[in-house]
């Protein structure tokens, strides 16, 4: 099915509002209100939920309009915390990146469970051969079965997670994991495939929340690094959930991990520094799975961790937009090129620049939402977008300690949010993909916006 934005987005927010059975939902509210129950909310706990969302039949990725080779199994997994009344989940998902209307709609099911909205954070690993969900300008193929299909599993792996809640103690490590390479500054997939590449500036920051459950005397992980997940490289019409989803499982397969759930950081300019086939994915989730080991041995645990989160709405400011006279002539520009029947992703551009400049919609900035999570002495920014690496090692600098950095969260219809030295340079994340992920860019004052607003939300947890 072809989409302009606007349909895709309609059809996006008719599937969401398509209801559950009364019977149904009454069933649901009154097995999770036993969550509510004094007793069992006064102290911390935590649990953990898995479900798996991979296929069962051809659908688009980013690459094809039809993929149906699946190379390894794609999943969701869900933290689920409880303290003192208050609650947080932390959701990650095996796809390439959620719009706004899917996570609303998610959020908006999770209510039925008693979970406030704006307790919820859902993450994406930002892996490449994912059914496609996302807007992506020359590429808006969609599946609403398949879209309809992987919200019941959220909402499943959200029910799971809480069910197995029970009295847990959490500590923080980190360690460097040498992985990622700069691919503004060094080079791209094509430039770089050797472990000996120079980074250039990179976060090589792999953080873990260890989180220890008494009753099942196993531990669950959340783990944190900044790579796009893209190793599945010489044959990416497949399905595959990339390094992440190896390193989870293989995490999974220790005798004392119950549950490893992958958070995406600020990998916006970041790349793995080898990708190749299957076994260059599952070398690259080998070491990083050891890293993640590492940063295990000697982290202290801590009983009753204070837990808070916050929502934010946030307005993020475009840059210069064209005139209608200057898209026209980039349109007539455009027309004269065109060769095949298919119109390129840039004449759609162009296209739909001059619709929304005739309808007179205003660009000053966009409204997205920030979070902030506080786990004890960890704190928490969740943020949208591809986020560039810069923005998050600020926001790490600024508040010190235990902090962890998700790009890739609720709004990633933003796209890239680049730092403010790469707008005069321009290329691929400042110009083109803007006009794949909605129309126009950002202004370069959204570097400091970003780091401003996620310092102040972090510090007021
Ligand atoms: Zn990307």
């Amino acid at each position: 099915m072809q989409f302009d934005r606007r349909t895709f987005i309609k059809s996006g927010v008719a599937t969401a509002a398509m209801a559950i059975p009364i019977a149904a939902e009454a069933a649901e509210v009154a097995q999770f209100r036993l969550f509510d129950q004094k007793s069992d909310s006064a102290y911390f706990a935590a649990g953990f939920g898995k479900a798996d969302i991979t296929p069962d039949r051809p659908v688009p990725t980013i690459w094809d309009s039809s993929v149906a080779t699946v190379m390894d199994p794609i999943h969701i997994r869900t933290t689920y915390f409880r303290s003192c009344g208050e609650q947080v989940v932390i959701v990650s998902c095996d796809l390439l990146a959620l719009p706004t209307w899917f996570t609303d709609a998610v959020k908006h099911d999770l209510t039925k469970l008693g979970i406030p909205q704006d307790r919820v954070a859902i993450n994406c690993s930002h892996t490449h051969t994912a059914p496609q969900i996302i807007f992506f300008r020359g590429t808006e193929s969609t599946d609403d079965t398949y879209n309809n299909f992987v919200k019941e599993r959220l909402v499943q792996s959200v029910k799971e997670a809480m069910a197995d809640a029970g009295p847990a103690t959490v500590g923080f490590g980190k360690i460097d994991a040498p992985l990622n390479v700069n691919r503004v500054q060094i080079g791209r997939l094509n430039q770089v495939n050797t472990l000996e590449t120079p980074t250039g500036r990179v976060d090589q920051q792999l953080s873990v929340i260890r989180i220890y459950q008494s009753k099942s005397q196993k531990a669950g992980l959340i783990y944190n690094f900044a790579a796009h997940a893209l190793t599945v490289s010489a044959n990416p019409h497949v399905i595959s959930a990339d390094y992440p989803g190896y390193t989870s499982g293989m995490l999974e397969a220790e005798p004392d991990i119950k549950f490893a759930q992958f958070t995406q950081g600020c990998a916006g300019n970041m790349n793995p520094r080898i990708h190749g086939d299957q076994t260059v994915t599952s070398q690259f989730a080998r070491m990083l799975a050891d890293y993640v080991k590492k940063a295990c041995t000697g982290i202290s645990m801590h009983s009753d961790p204070k837990l808070a989160m916050k929502t934010q709405a946030v307005h993020l400011p475009y840059g210069k937009i064209p005139s209608l006279q200057e898209v026209n002539s980039i349109l007539a520009a455009d027309e004269k090129k065109m060769t095949s029947s298919e119109p390129s992703w840039d004449l759609l551009w162009a296209r739909a620049a001059k619709k929304a400049l005739e309808d007179g919609r205003k660009f000053k900035n966009v409204d997205a939402t920030f979070q902030g999570i506080r786990l004890g002495d960890i704190k928490i920014a969740v943020l949208p977008g591809e986020v560039f690496a810069e923005i998050g090692l600020a926001i790490k600098q600024r508040i010190g300690g235990n902090v962890i950095t998700m790009g890739y969260s609720n709004n990633d219809e933003v796209g890239y949010i680049p730092i403010a030295e790469q707008f005069p340079l321009g290329g691929y994340e400042v110009e083109n993909a803007p006009r794949r992920y909605d129309l126009f860019p950002w202004s370069p004052k959204i570097e400091k916006y970003y780091v401003s607003r996620a310092v102040k939300l972090l510090r007021s947890l």
